[in-house]
Formats: structure tokens, C-alpha cells, sequence
């Protein structure tokens, strides 16, 4: 991220992009090895893969270029599982996938979606019950995700009881700082190893090897990845075919400069392992005549705020721009906040509330603040009043001194707002009257609006087999891409309807790509999907 967070016009990126230059074929290669199938990247998805192809009775590799496997975050999102069931949350798959697709402003492969919606509650049950037998815990996340109605507000602010996790406590962090989800993809790689699978660490896939045919780039299969390890050059042969699950570009600053630029004016990456997730699978396939995404990417950006009561997640305030004035709908804080505070004034944004925090934030969320105590609230925001992070003021006007934005126009917005919430109406955006909370008894507080980037999916062009596909949509045999790098799901923003989506997408392409490329098949040829 740039230091401070502006937004260069001096574009510093070459014009000629590396992903635009055919490097010549790797010939120094002395040692070569077979496989059915090559998985390049060992995070959720390429695991999972890994773990389904040898299942399967596939003979799989699957190279990582980093010294380990990667978990990220905490949800994952399927639909129609037991836990769901045993809870009574019936969820509906048809409305579920109209909004995804919705989100995307229809760029996106809707048979991609619909397999991911159709498919993920099975998978997630085969998953989980091997979870459990491997002694991991796994619930449901339907608290802090996606509130317990929030599948009643209208179709642009509706959340669906999705996600899971693979732990039964509120902990986001391992003993070793590392996410819980990291222990179900050690899970999954050790059971793929039980089945035969090879990891090999610290090896990065180079080139992709695909047969001469006609046409600059060739029309034939891809056949064999090129990987460099200590040793030098290895030539891994994909009988079957290659399956990339390289992750996503947000670590990547030349493929944000020209492909999402937005992403520059967060405030900073929050991922574990820097640099890995440099967009490689997007080079790699492009090299052979893949072409990208069909969408726009889709950063995920959230508000990561040590006071989820004032920013984040759990409640909807006043939000004001540096001029003081109101400039986005506070529904749902992520991403919807979190993308306009980096299109606001200097991009920089506060939210605003008043000494009723507690009240208001039991009208918005009742079921969760129903445990929470008004003392307990107050005790953590007086803490972060006094740490720096809550500014506070008697009046208005004080308030507005303090945070450095015109106090006469705050004055307006407030007022403006408050007549807004007395109606039960907002004309402006359109939040809903539950989350409409005055500001008007002193003292009165300011949190500011944090945007920080989890990560940027984009990937390479895919079909519905989730196979990649070249400029004229012809899928280029023995190719296919899961995960981060799967292009076609998601479009412009990352969306919180479901929450879970992007793990819920690489447990589900995972398994369904990797069992049926054991079979020498494509998904919809041995699922008989479409
Ligand atoms: C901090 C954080 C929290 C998140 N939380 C959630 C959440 O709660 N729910 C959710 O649904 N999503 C979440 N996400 C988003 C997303 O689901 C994750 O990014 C997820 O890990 C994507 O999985 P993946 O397998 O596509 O890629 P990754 O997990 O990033 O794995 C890709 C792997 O490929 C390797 N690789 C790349 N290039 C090469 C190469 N050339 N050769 C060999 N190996 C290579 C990388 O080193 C990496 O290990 C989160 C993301 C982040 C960063």
C-alpha cells in the first residue's frame, strides 16, 4: 500500500507487462518426474484439490513455492449442510444465487455460482465429517457473520447463515498466531499424503508446458508444469492435467496498478505470508494462451477495528467525509463503508455516534447485545478514548475540532441525519430504520473508518468446469483453475451475502475439479451437472 494511502497518477508500472511477454521455454532441466495430475499451490483450495484427486486414486503432486501450507481467516461458507439442518436454517439456493450474481452486475458465469450454491453443502458435510474424525471441532458462525435475521432485510442487504468454522469458540488465532483455518488445510494435506499425494515445499512453478499445435501459443493440451527448487529445474509431466490454485493478486502492486487500482488507497494487507500471493497463476496461464478474467476483480476489503462496536461488523453509524458530510450507505459496514471511505475526500472517513452507543447498538442487533452489559460497553469505549483510538467531545462542535472536519457542516449532517432516523426513512441511502441511530445526546464520539485489504480475487478465464479458456472461450485441455486464481465467480467487490464464499468456493471446486480430473473428466461430465 502506498504510505499514504494516495493514489499515484504517475503510473510506475512498465508498459509492457510481464504477463505480456512469452518467455522462452526453460531448457536446462535435468530431472523429471510423472504425475496424473499437478496442483500448483498449497493454500484452502489447492489442498483440498490434492486431497480429492488422490482420494479419487489419482497420483498428484502439488508444488508450493512457500515453505508450508496456508490457512487463511475463519469462515466457510456452504449451503444446505447437516449443521445448518440441526439448527433449523433453511436457506434458499435459488434467491442465494440470484444475488451472488447480482453482486457481480451479471459478469460473472452463473453455472459457476449455481455449482458452488447446488454443490457446497455436501462437500462441506464429507469435509466435516472428516474434520471430526480427525478430531477438529467445527460449528457454525452464524454470530459474528451473518445475524441471526439479517435473511429478512431486503435483497441488497441480506445475509445468509453460511459460514462455518472449524473450531467451537470465538478464537480467530492458533496458539501460534496462525488462523484457525490453518489447522483444517494441515488436516486436509496430511489426509491427501495418507492417500498418496506428494507435497513438495519451497518449489515454485516456472512455466507451464503446453503441446505445439497450430497458432502462435498452441492448441494442444498443457501437459507438464516446470517447477525450480534448490536443485534447479524439474519437469513435472500432468498426465491428466494441472489444476492452478496460486491464490489471488493482492501482493502483486503492478497487476493492482493496471487491474484494480482502488486497492492502493487501502490501508494496509492484512495477509500472513507477504509476497505469495503475487498473481503467478495468472502469468503462468497467460503464457500459454489462457486469457483472464472475463469480471473485474473483486477485492475483499473490510474494516479490521479493534472496537467492533463503533466500526465493523456489528453495528451501523453516522459515517462523514473529511468535509464532515455524509457519503455512503452504513449498511452493511463491509464492504459497502469500507470501498466509499477509499473514494471519500483524502480518503479518509469517521464514524459518528452519540452517548446512547449502548441502545442503539441493542435496537440494531438485539440477539447479540443481548449478553453484552451497558457497563461493559462503556468500559471499552471509554478504553479506547483513552488509548486514542475513539475521539470524544462534549458538543458537536468539540468533537469536530478534534477530528479536524468543519464543525458548521457537521452541525447540518447530524441534523439532517437525525431528522432521517426521527422518520424512520433515510432518502438519501437507503438504510433500513434499524440502523438508523441518532445522534443527538452528548458526549458525542468519532471512530475512524479503517479499509484494509484481505485480498484480491482475479484470476484467469474459465467455463463452467471452472476449466481455463483461452481469448475465443475454447477451454485449453488439461487446464483448470480453483480458488483465488478461478476468474468468472466473483466481480467488482466481494460480497457479504454469503459470508464464507471464497473459502465456501475452494472446498467446493476443490473436491469437484480434483475428484473428477482423477477420472479423466470434467466436472459436469461426472457430475452431470448441465
Ligand atoms: C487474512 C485473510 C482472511 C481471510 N478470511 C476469509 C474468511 O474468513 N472467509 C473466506 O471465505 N475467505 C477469507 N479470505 C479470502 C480467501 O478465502 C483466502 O484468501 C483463501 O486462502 C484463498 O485460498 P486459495 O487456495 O485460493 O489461495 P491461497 O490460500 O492464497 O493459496 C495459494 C498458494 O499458492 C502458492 N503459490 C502461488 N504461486 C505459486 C507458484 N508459482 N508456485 C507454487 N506455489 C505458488 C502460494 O504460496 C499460496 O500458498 C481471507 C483472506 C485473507 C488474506
Amino acid at each position: 500500500m502506498n504510505k499514504d494511502n494516495k493514489q499515484s497518477n504517475n503510473c510506475t508500472v512498465p508498459s509492457v507487462h510481464p504477463w505480456q511477454i512469452k518467455p522462452q521455454p526453460i531448457t536446462n532441466i535435468e530431472r523429471e518426474e510423472t504425475y496424473d495430475i499437478v496442483v500448483v499451490g498449497a493454500g484452502f483450495a489447492g489442498c483440498v484439490a490434492a486431497h480429492s484427486a488422490a482420494e479419487a486414486g489419482a497420483k498428484v503432486i502439488c508444488v508450493e513455492k512457500a515453505a508450508e501450507v496456508v490457512g487463511h481467516g475463519i469462515d466457510v461458507g456452504a449451503i444446505g449442510t447437516k449443521l445448518q439442518k440441526e439448527a433449523g436454517i433453511e436457506l434458499d439456493k435459488d434467491l442465494i444465487a440470484r444475488l451472488i450474481y447480482q453482486w457481480g452486475q451479471s459478469q460473472a458465469n452463473y453455472r459457476l455460482i449455481r455449482t458452488f450454491v447446488d454443490k457446497s453443502g455436501e462437500v462441506f458435510d464429507y469435509y466435516y465429517d472428516l474434520a471430526r474424525a480427525k478430531g477438529l471441532k467445527v460449528s457454525l458462525n452464524s454470530q459474528n457473520t451473518a445475524r441471526s435475521d439479517w435473511d429478512e432485510l431486503e435483497d441488497r442487504f441480506k445475509q445468509f447463515r453460511t459460514a462455518h468454522k472449524f473450531t467451537d469458540d470465538e478464537r480467530h488465532y492458533r496458539a501460534d498466531g496462525k488462523f484457525i483455518n490453518t489447522d483444517f488445510v494441515e488436516m486436509v494435506k496430511e489426509a491427501a499424503e495418507a492417500h498418496g499425494a506428494v507435497f513438495a515445499f519451497q518449489t515454485k512453478a516456472e512455466q507451464l508446458v503446453r503441446e505445439d499445435g497450430c497458432g502462435d501459443n498452441g492448441r494442444g493440451r498443457v501437459t507438464a508444469v516446470i517447477v525450480s527448487d534448490s536443485k534447479g529445474y524439474k519437469r513435472l509431466n500432468a498426465k491428466k492435467g494441472v489444476i492452478l490454485a496460486t491464490g489471488d493478486i493482492g501482493g502483486n502492486r503492478e497487476m493492482l496498478e493496471c487491474w484494480s487500482p482502488i486497492c492502493l488507497r487501502a490501508d494496509k494487507s492484512v495477509y500472513t505470508r507477504k509476497g505469495y500471493n503475487s498473481g503467478d497463476g495468472i502469468i503462468l496461464g497467460m503464457w500459454v494462451g489462457a486469457a483472464r478474467s472475463r469480471c473485474y476483480p473483486a477485492p475483499i476489503i473490510h474494516a479490521v477495528n479493534f472496537l467492533p462496536l463503533a466500526a465493523g461488523m456489528d453495528t451501523s453509524w453516522l459515517t462523514v467525509n473529511r468535509e464532515g458530510k455524509r457519503f455512503c450507505c452504513e449498511v452493511a459496514w463491509e464492504p459497502l463503508v469500507t470501498n466509499a471511505r477509499m473514494n471519500a475526500p483524502g480518503n479518509k472517513a469517521f464514524a459518528i455516534f452519540d452517548s446512547r452507543y449502548p441502545e442503539h447498538a441493542k435496537k440494531q442487533e438485539p440477539s447479540k447485545f443481548a449478553s453484552v452489559s451497558e457497563s461493559e460497553l462503556r468500559a471499552k469505549v471509554e478504553k479506547a478514548v483513552q488509548s486514542g483510538h475513539i475521539f470524544k467531545g462534549q458538543t458537536l462542535e468539540e468533537l469536530a475540532e478534534v477530528i479536524k472536519v468543519p464543525a458548521e457542516n457537521l452541525k447540518k449532517t447530524v441534523a439532517q441525519y437525525n431528522k432521517y432516523c426521527d422518520a424512520g426513512y433515510d432518502p438519501e441511502f437507503g438504510v433500513p430504520s434499524r440502523f438508523l441511530s441518532s445522534v443527538k445526546e452528548g458526549p458525542f464520539y468519532a471512530s475512524a473508518i479503517t479499509s484494509v485489504l484481505l485480498a484480491v480475487p482475479y484470476g484467469l478465464h474459465v467455463d463452467e468446469n471452472s476449466q481455463v479458456c483461452d481469448e475465443d472461450d475454447n477451454p485449453i485441455p488439461g487446464l483448470f483453475a480453483i480458488g483465488n486464481v478461478q476468474g468468472d465467480f466473483l466481480a467488482n467487490s466481494y460480497p457479504v451475502t454469503v459470508p464464507g464464499l471464497n473459502h465456501g468456493r475452494c472446498l467446493t471446486f476443490g473436491r469437484l475439479v480434483g475428484q473428477a480430473l482423477a477420472h479423466g473428466m470434467t466436472i459436469n461430465e461426472y457430475y452431470k451437472l448441465y
